[in-house]
């Protein structure tokens, strides 16, 4: 069974070089199954887009990152979106 308990950990953002927005993980946007992987990042203020090798924002806690789990669980799902075979 599943148990939770408080902890203090870190937040962590990847700014954008405009100075004003942070990146966040674009959900419409294919995983790059690269090595490590990439995700597409789109700037919340300029829009820009980028290829990070963790899909920002990460949790720091004892040394070790964390990354949101709906950004690596359904990734078959992203992956498939916008394909021939969509809904499938
Ligand atoms: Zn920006």
């Amino acid at each position: 069974m599943q148990k939770e308990k408080t902890i203090t950990a870190t937040l962590v953002e990847f700014t954008c070089d405009c100075g004003q927005g942070v990146y966040r993980v674009d959900q419409n946007a294919k995983i790059i199954h690269t090595n490590p992987k990439q995700w597409q990042h789109i700037c919340t203020h300029c829009q820009k887009e980028v290829m990070l090798a963790f899909p920002f924002p990460i949790i720091k806690h004892r040394g070790e990152e964390f990354v949101l789990a709906k950004h690596v669980r359904f990734e078959g799902n992203v992956y498939l979106r916008g394909e021939p075979n969509e809904g499938n």
